[in-house]
């Protein structure tokens, strides 16, 4: 099972990254068509059934499946979205969407948001039907558009439009399985649980008139440089979450850390302690701990001479599990202060968090398979900090986690640095582990 070169996924996943399928938010990027042309042919070439989907010009999602000969044994899907997030080639060391293979690793932009997957589920897929398998419970393989924005064109529709082809009880996707070193051993996080994400327009308002004469005007700009401060220093008051105590109780802490870690009055000061020594790790525990806010675009003013009436900000809030609008309005209520009733909020998406049980058959696939590949490591479920197509599934009652086999070679701060980073790559050996571990699981949890 620690078979460490598979020519095919590294191939595959090269031709994906230079599909260049870059999604920058808008309906006409993407290009997702040239990667579901690509797995479609190497699934039909498998011999399995694939349906091709495509609901605006260019965004094409694929959808394949193995019958199981049980209705009544669970199905699984695997879930890998084709589109990657825009790279700015001036700050990469190597061509984005050149997809080299440097020193046993592929470089490029999706090697592991979250191409590398894709590849490799599709893979397992192929070599399944190829095969001639024959599973009790149906595996399906979803390799969508449009993951990096809201999903509207990939999974969003597709679990609106065509709910029976992509509907299982069970669903893999990102991003999980890469070794996080503990004082306590080797974890393999699995997140079981995202953040919601509630992103609010703001409007600030103020009263035109000449900037030649500024005094005691009321500048809406100078308001709003007041408001996404008050925002930006607000610090809402932690939650502690199940997937939270469960990652703390598998770290290996000192039994005061622990303790502290797992206090709200407590976690921000341990949290502030351990900054110094890994910020990347710390970032994300806050995360996991505390609804966040990141004011990150302004809208505003009209002309240099004009002092300006009204200011737009967007700011990304993201969400504990338990909140809604209403408590979001709550906090910006409480952050803005005597300033609230000067800001409007014009506009909230409204994306709550979701989560999926681990004390399921799944998991326990999941964590003797990953045995295998890490006798000393240990599953550990985890909250994405992050939004993934994996919401929509959650939400029509498929149990979703993120998983993907992976090698040491890759430390866990440097993963989180390349997701949406410069210099994204991926060694063959994860690739060659993933595209084994999802043919195993399949086999595993299917029966056949
Ligand atoms: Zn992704």
């Amino acid at each position: 099972m620690s078979q460490s070169q598979d020519p095919e996924v590294v191939d595959l996943l090269q031709q994906l990254i230079r599909n260049r399928c870059v999604n920058d938010g808008s309906d006409t990027s993407g290009h997702e068509a040239a990667s579901a042309e690509l797995l479609a042919g190497l699934v039909a070439r498998s011999g399995a059934d694939i349906e091709r989907y495509e609901p605006t010009p260019g965004r094409a999602s694929v959808v394949a499946r193995i019958e199981g000969s049980d209705p009544d044994a669970p199905s699984l899907c695997y879930l890998g979205h084709t589109d990657v997030v825009p790279a700015n080639e001036d700050t990469w060391s190597r061509d984005p969407f050149g997809g080299e293979l440097v020193d046993g690793e592929v470089w490029g932009r999706g090697a592991i948001d979250m191409l590398n997957l894709t590849a490799a589920m599709s893979l397992a897929f192929a070599r399944l039907a190829r095969a001639g398998w024959q599973p009790r419970g149906t595996l399906v393989l979803a390799a969508v558009a449009d993951e990096e924005a809201l999903g509207s064109h990939g999974a969003g529709w597709l679990v609106e439009h065509a709910p029976d082809a992509v509907t299982t009880d069970y669903l893999i996707t990102e991003t999980g399985g890469m070794p996080l070193a503990g004082p306590g051993g080797k974890l393999l996080p699995v997140p079981v649980a995202e953040k919601g994400s509630c992103w609010c327009r703001l409007r600030v308002h103020g009263e035109a008139g000449h900037a030649s004469m500024p005094f005691r005007t009321d500048n809406a700009l100078v308001t709003a440089a007041e408001v996404v401060r008050r925002l930006a220093r607000h610090r809402p008051v932690a939650e502690i979450h199940d997937s939270w105590r469960a990652l703390v109780d598998a770290m290996g802490w000192p039994p005061e850390v622990t303790a502290a870690m797992l206090d709200p009055e407590r976690v921000d000061g341990a949290l502030d302690e351990l900054a110094a020594a890994d910020l990347v790790l710390v970032r994300e525990a806050h995360a996991c701990t505390h609804t966040t806010i990141a004011p990150t675009i302004v809208h505003g003013g009209s002309k240099i001479n004009t002092i300006p009436d009204r200011v737009d900000l967007d700011v990304d809030i993201r969400t504990l599990p338990g909140w809604g609008p209403q408590e979001v309005r709550a906090m910006i209520a409480d952050a803005l202060g005597d300033l609230a009733p000067r800001v409007e909020i014009v506009d909230a998406l409204d994306d709550p968090a979701t989560a999926s049980r681990f004390d399921t058959p799944l998991w326990d696939r999941l964590a003797a398979l990953a045995a295998r590949f890490h006798p000393d490591g240990r599953l550990v479920p985890t909250l994405q900090v992050g939004a993934t197509d994996a919401r929509f599934f959650r939400r029509r009652g498929t149990v979703s986690y993120g998983f993907g086999m992976f090698s040491d070679r890759i430390g866990y701060d440097r993963f989180g640095a390349m997701f949406h980073g410069d210099d994204e790559r991926i060694d063959v050996e994860s690739l060659a582990w993933s595209a084994a571990a999802f043919e195993q699981l399949a086999r595993d949890f299917l029966g056949g």
